[in-house]
């Protein structure tokens, strides 16, 4: 399905399966002597037939044409050495790049697995997070490192970077000043909450998703082009729920760690409310579980730099008191 929203900017929307995310929205942005297309899919059959064939019906030349990965996740980065041509540039942040290539391991180790206090049979969670719908890429790939500011300038549109660290370390979206556009990635997304995980060791991953979000709120912004589900929407008033909704889970987890006196990131997910269609914690889909366990950590985590609970180390394992 594809749409034109302003002139010279399209959205494909393609299909992902058996995930809440139900679609992801690449837009391609017709210049003059470049294209841009910003974001990719996932590196399987569904994702490729329906973005190649959205690339031929807007008649895209890959050899004039660069890709921008808002972030390192698959659904976003798996399909770009796939399509890219050898004239492409695949444009990343730094901090996503070392993660995508493996150099930092975000999430899927088993001692990330232990901190967060998965018992022993979960620990693998690289294993129980491999699913049929979650395809990286393969290739490996010369990527092109934007930072914060970075222009890039296409036809009648100049699109700036702007980092916005929280769904990703490195999250960038891009902004257009004159016409005000912002397309925004994960980073604002209408009608579900971006995941926010705990990602490296002592940093507070919450605090500064929602130091992004202000930033965004102070921006003027008329259109705002999401990565899932909607395309478009009003970015001030998701802006002001997504910080809404992130007071209220803080105000849960601290009554969740005052009922248990000590716990852990895996046991206070448990007893969090979950919008997952499960009819409790164990039938949660594994991959469910691990972002489920990923909130509770940010969650926590932000709680203990903001001061409002301790943090202790033991047998490798963070437990959070009052
Ligand atoms: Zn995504």
């Amino acid at each position: 399905m594809i749409e034109e929203l302003l002139k010279d900017i399209f959205v494909i929307s393609i299909p992902i399966p058996k995930s809440p995310l139900k679609n992801i929205n690449c837009y391609v942005i017709k210049g003059n002597e470049r294209n841009l297309l910003i974001d990719t899919g996932f590196n399987n059959q569904i994702c490729y037939e329906a973005l190649t064939a959205g690339l031929k019906e807007l008649d895209i030349d890959m050899e004039r044409t660069d890709i921008f990965i808002t972030h390192f996740h698959w659904d976003h980065s798996g399909l770009a050495s796939v399509i890219a041509s050898d004239k492409s540039k695949i444009f990343i942040s730094e901090i996503d790049k070392n993660i995508l290539i493996g150099l930092v391991d975000s999430r899927n180790s088993v001692k990330k697995a232990n901190a967060l206090g998965f018992p022993d049979g979960e620990k693998n969670i690289k294993k129980i997070s491999d699913s049929d719908v979650m395809y990286m890429p393969l290739k490996p790939v010369n990527y092109t490192l934007l930072k914060d500011g970075d222009v890039i300038a296409l036809g009648n549109y100049k699109l700036e970077c702007i980092i916005t660290p929280g769904h990703s370390p490195g999250h960038l979206c891009l902004y257009e000043k004159k016409q005000e556009i912002l397309f925004s990635g994960d980073h604002i997304i209408f009608d579900i909450t971006p995941n926010i995980t705990s990602w490296l060791e002592n940093e507070d991953s919450l605090g500064a998703y929602l130091k992004s979000l202000e930033k965004i709120r102070e921006m003027p912004v008329k259109y705002t082009f999401s990565a899932h589900r909607s395309a478009i929407g009003n970015c001030y008033s998701r802006i002001n729920e997504l910080i809404e909704h992130h007071e209220e889970r803080l105000e849960e987890v601290l009554e969740i760690v005052n009922r248990l006196k000590i716990t852990t990131a895996y046991d206070t997910a448990t007893k969090m409310a979950w919008s997952v269609k499960a009819d409790n914690w164990n039938a949660f889909p594994p991959i469910q579980k691990v972002f489920a366990v990923g909130e509770a950590s940010a969650h926590l985590e932000h709680l203990f730099f903001k001061g409002m609970l301790r943090r202790e180390l033991t047998n490798e394992q963070y437990h959070y008191s009052l």
